[in-house]
C-alpha cells in the first residue's frame, strides 16, 4: 500500500474534501435575530472541496463573545447524505451590561449539501 506516507495528519481544520470526500459543496446560509426579533444579520457562506472546514460562526448579538459551531450538525448531515438541515439556537453568552443576564440573540440557519453523483461500478 503505497501512497499513504503522503496522507496529512491535519486533524481539525481540513478541507472539505478531506473531511467530507462524497460533498460537492456545502451552502450555509445563517441570519441573527436580537432578543426582540430584529434581523441583526445574515450571511451565506459557501463551501467547496478546497475549502478549510471553518464551521463556527460568531454570534451578531450584543455578546461579542458567542459563536456557534455547525461541526456536528455538518457531520450528520454529510455521513447520512441528507440534502439540507434546518438548525436554530439561542446564544446563552452572558452579558455584563444591560437588563439581561445572556445575550439570547436567535441563530437560524440553513445548511444545504450537494453530493458528488455516485461512482458507477
Ligand atoms: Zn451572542
Amino acid at each position: 500500500m503505497r501512497g499513504q506516507a503522503s496522507e496529512r495528519m491535519t486533524k481539525s481544520l481540513g478541507s472539505l474534501s478531506s473531511r467530507c470526500p462524497s460533498v460537492e459543496k456545502l451552502v450555509i446560509t445563517i441570519s441573527f435575530y436580537s432578543a426582540q426579533q430584529v434581523l441583526l444579520d445574515q450571511k451565506t457562506r459557501t463551501f467547496e472541496s478546497e475549502d478549510t472546514c471553518d464551521f463556527v460562526f460568531p454570534c451578531a448579538g450584543e455578546c461579542g463573545t458567542g459563536a456557534f459551531n455547525f461541526n456536528a450538525s455538518i457531520d450528520q448531515l454529510t455521513a447520512a447524505e441528507q440534502p439540507s438541515v434546518e438548525i436554530a439556537a439561542k446564544c446563552q453568552d452572558r452579558l455584563y451590561t444591560g437588563p439581561r443576564s445572556v445575550c439570547g440573540c436567535d441563530m437560524k440557519c440553513k445548511i444545504e449539501a450537494t453530493y458528488l453523483p455516485a461512482e458507477q461500478p
